[in-house]
């Protein structure tokens, strides 16, 4: 009979971080039991991918049916394994169905076979046929366990294929219950499956066959991600974190800026991979901006209640990561000017803290913090702001804040990242149209938009009959390389003067003849 460890060790609990309640109790998958759930995804996958875009783009609306019906019981179980604030929570259940609505109307065009030109092959067709890969696994973080699993779980799937997801140890009810909404609104008990459990359960599935994999997490799991993958040549997805800069130009709306700036890097409680990580304030506006700063941070409420702005971390090892930040910083001579200590639980809490005086000897403007701590740094010009925010390994989002719309286009190009807002922040993941993810050590490949879309597909070139000959005038000649039809080719195509070129194609036309 099993032991009590050992079945612990077979099983994880996830926990509620503002109260340390147990919200369910689910197994750590085994490689054979992952391996199964693709094998059944596979049948599933088989025959979902020959029904029809429309079909398929309406079955997903019937999943945006549910969610919305059931919307409030969602964010219940997202804010009970995440700590989040109510409105956090069901602005996750928002973001998921406005997606899932994108995906409905933009999959059975942007999905359709598309014709290509053919170049000096006018006696051919070609098209673009967009084919699902199988079955994708989607590995997906606590962060936003129910917006990212929809959507990491849905794009797949409406681009044919079934899909295993993996969520996160931290949030696993989340994940089931993403799960059983796919499963009630398409009809199709296999089509998407949930594989529980932690690291050793994903790599399990990179490793059980898939034919794609979507991961959304750290960088550094991104790596071993990576690295496993290789090893069977599987293709990736990867949406890893980020160290967002903000750049507040001389001539921003100061007071604005800092109001972004305190939303920015606080929603979330600042574990949101596109927080605001990094503030260079151009130095002419830099002491009206800290001390706007400091007043919208005054009014930030952290706690369990109803009421709060800010909800918890999610576990100790957060919390620990956001402590040593600060302690670091702080040792080296960055200023606390508002927070920087815990709050008393029993939720994860941390004050809303601003710093000052940083810069990039310090781990808390190089590594991703993930927690409610806002750095701002002085900076000569706008010059001086855009390298700093470059020199970082991370290159997810940024923000530029100035009333001058060219000013802001000319740094926005110069900023080595996926997405750029102006005037705002993290807005842009909530355009479903938009292409979401990263460079460097923020990843590769994207989510959303048609590109997130078509990263579902392998796109399968087709030539086709639209004259038929004989034969070809570029198979083997008797007698000859083809080198004459190839230089009348390419004169008629590249030479210089009408006259030259009309006669090159003359020669072609009787050596097709031929
Ligand atoms: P994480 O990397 O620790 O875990 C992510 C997922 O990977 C989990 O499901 C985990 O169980 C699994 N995993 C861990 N080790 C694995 C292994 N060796 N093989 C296979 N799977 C493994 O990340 P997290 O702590 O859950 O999430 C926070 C991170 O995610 C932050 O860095 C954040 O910036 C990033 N993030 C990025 C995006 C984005 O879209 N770019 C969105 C949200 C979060």
């Amino acid at each position: 009979m099993e032991t009590g460890s050992e079945r612990r060790r077979h099983r994880l609990s996830s926990q509620n971080p503002l109260t340390g309640e147990d919200v369910g109790d689910f197994p750590i998958m085994s490689a054979k039991e992952v391996r199964g759930l693709v094998n059944a995804a596979r049948e599933a996958q088989a025959e979902w991918s020959q029904r029809s875009l429309e079909e398929r783009a309406g079955t997903l609306d019937r999943v945006r049916r549910l969610v919305a019906d059931r919307s409030e019981e969602i964010a219940r179980v997202v804010r009970a394994e995440t700590g989040k604030v109510a409105g956090e929570a069901l602005y996750e259940v928002a973001v998921a169905c406005d997606y899932l609505a994108y995906l409905t109307r933009t999959a059975p065009k942007g999905l359709l076979a598309r014709q290509a030109g053919t170049g000096w092959l006018s006696h051919r067709r070609a098209r673009v046929l967009y084919e699902p890969f199988g079955v994708v696994g989607a590995i997906t973080p606590w962060n936003y366990p129910l917006a990212i699993s929809m959507s990491s779980v849905g794009t797949p799937v409406a681009a044919g294929n079934a899909v295993v997801l993996k969520p996160s140890e931290y949030t696993p009810a989340t994940g089931q219950l993403v799960v059983e909404l796919y499963s009630e609104g398409t009809g199709l008990e296999h089509l998407v499956s949930l594989a529980t459990g932690d690291g050793r359960t994903g790599g399990a599935l990179i490793e059980s066959g898939v034919d794609k994999i979507a991961f959304t997490g750290s960088a550094e799991t991104g790596k071993k991600i990576m690295a496993a993958a290789a090893r069977s040549l599987t293709p990736v997805v990867l949406e890893l974190g980020g160290k967002d800069a903000m750049i507040v130009c001389a001539d921003a709306d100061v007071e604005r800026a800092a109001r972004g700036a305190v939303w920015g890097a606080f929603y979330g409680c600042g574990q949101v991979c596109m927080s605001v990580e990094r503030v260079y304030v151009v130095e002419s506006a830099y002491d009206e901006f800290v001390q706007a700063v400091v007043a919208e941070a005054r009014r930030v409420r952290t706690s369990d209640e109803p009421e709060a702005t800010v909800g918890s971390l999610i576990a100790p090892f957060q919390l620990e990561r956001v402590e040593e930040h600060v302690r670091d910083a702080q040792s080296q001579g960055a200023r606390v000017l508002l927070g920087g200590r815990p709050i008393k639980g029993p939720g994860h809490f941390y004050e809303p803290t601003v710093l000052v005086d940083v810069d990039h000897s310090m781990d808390l403007m190089k590594d991703e913090t993930f927690g409610p701590v806002l750095p701002i740094m002085r900076v000569k010009d706008d010059e001086e702001a855009v390298r700093l925010a470059n020199d970082s390994p991370f290159g997810l989002d940024a923000s530029v804040w100035t009333r001058d719309a060219a000013r802001a286009r000319r740094i926005a190009g110069r900023l080595r990242v996926g997405s750029v807002v102006i005037n705002d922040h993290l807005i842009n993941y909530a355009i479903p149209d938009l292409p979401f993810g990263g460079v460097g050590y923020s990843g590769f490949g994207r989510v959303h938009g048609l590109e997130g879309l078509r990263e579902f597909v392998r796109p399968k070139a087709c030539v086709e009959d639209r004259l038929a000959f004989k034969r070809e005038p570029y198979w083997f000649e008797e007698g000859g390389s083809g080198e004459g039809l190839v230089r009348s080719l390419l004169k008629f195509r590249h030479g210089r003067g009408l006259v030259r070129r009309a006669g090159a194609a003359l020669r072609m036309l009787r050596d097709l003849r031929r």
